[in-house]
């Protein structure tokens, strides 16, 4: 017997509401914002992600799903969402249009992690980018939307955690700052924030490890060491919220988990942040076009997972409508009145009526059954006697109400205004 690799998940017809529901929701806010659809592979060249997020990370280090071709190319599942869209921008010269070029797409991430709820190896993610322009005014609007998105969803009592981690100006300096206050406590550190003081020192204040809590907490913040130009784009960027009527709280200890990122960075967490993780995040990253070998091109997006979301709105008590069902279930009695029931489901979809057609000859007790579990409106039998008549005996599964009528009748009824196909 075959399962389901681990940390992958089958979503069953009754989960799929959830997951129309937040998709159309993604689709309806990125279009209302004027974001387009970009569709990139499921896999790129490894070394696309590698110099994007950074050899130190996690994500590069323990995570990416890996292999070799039979061509022996090195190629890799995408293991964020960021690099592809960066690189199709940068392959398809997308720099010659208006600027910025604001993309959004729905994709499946894959990462080699311990699998835990809403965190799977296979998840997907809602996933915005806004390319080619510095402005504060652009930051603000991926974070306006994804907060809007939140809210439109049903999503409440979310904290927005925001902060800057500086530029290639001012971030050697303050790394400095961060190395001095980490030495005294270098006995007391977790076996990573040990690696970390080597190759990763912004990594240090996001551990999670309890012992080194204190050493992090009292870390020097950022927000004190930007130079001019990080200072007022990130004080417009505050600006640009406050507008908006959106509440951030900086974090000096918001740093994300891929080395991309330049200034802005921001997390939104869910009310019990405890248990979980962040439900969606993003931040700028003016270095990234460089780094997989392109011309300097600034860009700000997020991502958000979609298991997430859903465990979200399914613990705050979000109710979604149930997938639409087929109106009407058409079945035989016997082999001699299948070609009339056949006929009649096919008036039926051609009239735009979604059918259900039983198969094989069963008795009237199971056809009836049948009918009941695919939550029908009306159940349409045909019997010899039917048959010869020319007529349908047509349930009406609400009224449990049983009229033989004629076929032509029994047509207008089902698909006429009358016909309520959602009751
Ligand atoms: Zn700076
Ligand atoms: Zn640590």
């Amino acid at each position: 017997m075959f399962q389901a690799p681990r940390g992958t998940q089958d979503v069953l017809p009754e989960d799929v509401p959830y997951w129309t529901y937040v998709e159309e929701a993604a689709r309806r806010f990125a279009v209302l914002y004027g974001y387009q659809e970009i569709r990139t592979p499921t896999f790129e060249d490894t070394e696309l992600f590698s110099h994007g997020a950074g050899a130190a990370t996690d994500v590069v280090e323990k995570e990416m799903y890996s292999f070799r071709d039979k061509g022996g190319k090195d190629l890799t599942l995408r293991a964020e969402g960021t690099a592809p869209v960066v690189r199709a921008y940068l392959e398809h010269g997308l720099h010659a249009r208006p600027q910025p070029v604001r993309v959004f797409s729905l994709i499946s991430v894959f990462r080699y992690d311990r699998p835990q709820a809403g965190r799977l190896r296979e998840h997907h993610q809602f996933d915005c980018e806004a390319i080619g322009d510095e402005d504060p005014i652009l930051d603000a609007e991926i974070i306006t939307l994804l907060w809007r998105f939140f809210e439109a969803i049903g999503l409440k009592r979310l904290a927005l955690q925001i902060n800057s981690i500086g530029c290639p100006v001012c971030r050697p300096a303050y790394l400095e700052r961060l190395r001095a206050h980490y030495a005294g406590f270098e006995e007391t550190l977790c076996a990573d924030c040990r690696r970390r003081m080597e190759r990763n020192l912004l990594r240090l204040l996001d551990c999670k490890v309890t012992t080194c809590q204190p050493v992090a907490d009292s870390a020097p913040a950022f927000l004190d060491y930007l130079c001019a130009a990080c200072r007022a784009h990130f004080d417009r960027l505050k600006a640009e919220l406050e507008a908006e009527g959106i509440l951030s709280f900086p974090n000096h200890r918001l740093v994300r988990g891929l080395d991309y990122y330049t200034r802005t960075v921001f997390e939104v967490w869910p009310p019990q942040a405890g248990e979980q993780a962040a439900i969606g995040g993003g931040g700028r990253y003016d270095g990234l076009a460089e780094q997989i070998g392109g011309r300097p091109t600034p860009g700000v997006g997020f991502g958000t997972g979609i298991e997430r979301l859903i465990l979200n709105l399914r613990q705050q008590g979000v109710e979604v409508a149930s997938s639409v069902r087929p109106a009407v279930y058409v079945a035989h009695l016997t082999d001699a009145a299948r070609p009339a029931a056949a006929h009649f489901v096919r008036q039926l979809r051609e009239a735009g009526v979604p059918t259900m057609a039983g198969v094989g000859v069963r008795s009237l007790r199971t056809r009836l059954r049948h009918a009941d579990a695919a939550g029908v409106r009306w159940t349409a039998l045909f019997g010899d006697d039917e048959v010869q008549a020319g007529t349908v005996s047509l349930r009406d599964m609400i009224a449990a109400v049983v009229e033989t009528q004629p076929v032509a009748a029994a047509l207008q009824r089902i698909s006429g205004p009358a016909s309520d196909v959602s009751a």
